[in-house]
C-alpha cells in the first residue's frame, strides 16, 4: 500500500533532481568529464564526487573497505570503486534519499537503518533510476550505467543496522550512531581511532529539516546534542554535501536550532525544488525547517 507520503514523493520526484541533472547535461557541450572523481581526504579515506551532486566516501581498512552511500545511481559506482580498491567492499547508506541510495542496485547487499528501508527501496528502484538517468542525458558521459543495465539489475538486499553496530575493516572500526532528524533512519559513522565522523545529510552547512519525512526539530536538537556529547571522539566532520568541517561546527548548528525553538531567530522564507520552509542561520550553520514541525507529540 502506498501512503500519502510515498504518493507525494512519487509526484515530486520527477522534478527533484532537475537542477543537478541539468548541470550534468550541460557538461556534454564540451569534452565530457567522467561521472566520478575521487580525492583523498585522510589516511585511507577518499571522497567520491558524484558529478557535483553529493559526496560518497570509501574507507579502506586492512582486510575490507567500506563504501558510505551510493549516490544518484547514474554513474557506474561498483566499477569505479573496484578500480580504487582490491579489498572486499561493504556498502552502507547514511539515509534513504535518492542522492545517497540511488546506486544500491549495483551491489548485492547494502546496510542501512530499517526506518529508511521504504524510501531506499523507492529511490533505488528501476523506474526512479531510469527516469533520473534519462534526465541526466548520461549517454555521452564516461563512467555511467546504461538503461539496459538498470533494467537488468536486481535490487540490493537490505541489512539492518542500529546504534552501536560496528563495521570492522580489520585494523579500522566504524561505529553506527543513529541521528534521527533529516530522516528518521539517518545514521552517522564514527571512525574514533582516526577522529573522523561521516555524517550523511545530518551536518551539512545547510541542513534540510522541512521535508515531510523529517523528524520534529526538537528531535533533531537531541541528535545534535548527542553528537556534541561525543565531540572528543572526532575532529573532522565529513558531510554528504560540501567540504570537510571542524568538529566545533556542531556548536553553530545547536545554537541555530535552539534559536528556532526559542523563537529568537528571525526566520526567512526558504524555497527549493523539494519544497518550501523557513530558514535560520547562525555563523557557519543554516537549518531549513517546517514551522509546523518543531515539537514532537508527547
Ligand atoms: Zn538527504
Amino acid at each position: 500500500m502506498m501512503n500519502r507520503t510515498s504518493l507525494r514523493i512519487l509526484v515530486l520526484v520527477p522534478f527533484l533532481w532537475v537542477l543537478v541533472l541539468a548541470g550534468a547535461a550541460a557538461a556534454q557541450d564540451t569534452a565530457p568529464a567522467p561521472w566520478f572523481k575521487a580525492t583523498r581526504v585522510a589516511d585511507g579515506v577518499w571522497v567520491i564526487d558524484d558529478h557535483g551532486s553529493d559526496n560518497m566516501y570509501l574507507v579502506e581498512g586492512k582486510t575490507k573497505a567500506l563504501l558510505i552511500d551510493t549516490g544518484l545511481g547514474i554513474g557506474n559506482l561498483a566499477k569505479f570503486v573496484s578500480s580504487m580498491t582490491s579489498l572486499p567492499v561493504i556498502v552502507v547508506n547514511t539515509h534513504g534519499h535518492p542522492d545517497h541510495a540511488g546506486g544500491n542496485f549495483q551491489f548485492k547487499t547494502v546496510f542501512a537503518h530499517p526506518a529508511d528501508f521504504e524510501r531506499i527501496r523507492l529511490f533505488s528502484g528501476k523506474e526512479f533510476l531510469k527516469s533520473s538517468r534519462t534526465r541526466a542525458q548520461a549517454n555521452a558521459i564516461p563512467g555511467t550505467v546504461s538503461l539496459a543495465e538498470i533494467e537488468a539489475s536486481q535490487p540490493a538486499e537490505l541489512q539492518p543496522i542500529k546504534d552501536g553496530y560496528v563495521f570492522d575493516l580489520g585494523d579500522r572500526k566504524l561505529e553506527v550512531i543513529e541521528v534521527p532528524g533529516h530522516t528518521r533512519g539517518s545514521v552517522c559513522l564514527l571512525d574514533k581511532a582516526n577522529k573522523l565522523l561521516f555524517t550523511g545529510d545530518d551536518n551539512n552547512t545547510l541542513v534540510w529539516l522541512f521535508l515531510k519525512e523529517c523528524e520534529p526539530l526538537d528531535v533533531y536538537l537531541k541528535t545534535l546534542e548527542k553528537l556534541k556529547a561525543r565531540n572528543a571522539e572526532y575532529e573532522t566532520i565529513l558531510p554528504g554535501h560540501g567540504t570537510p568541517l571542524a568538529s566545533d561546527f556542531l556548536d553553530d548548528q545547536i545554537a541555530c536550532v535552539r534559536s528556532i525553538l526559542d523563537g529568537s531567530c528571525q526566520a526567512e522564507p526558504y524555497t527549493s525544488f523539494a519544497g518550501e520552509g523557513k530558514v535560520c542561520r547562525y555563523k557557519r550553520a543554516a537549518v531549513a525547517f517546517d514551522p509546523e514541525n518543531l515539537h514532537s507529540q508527547k
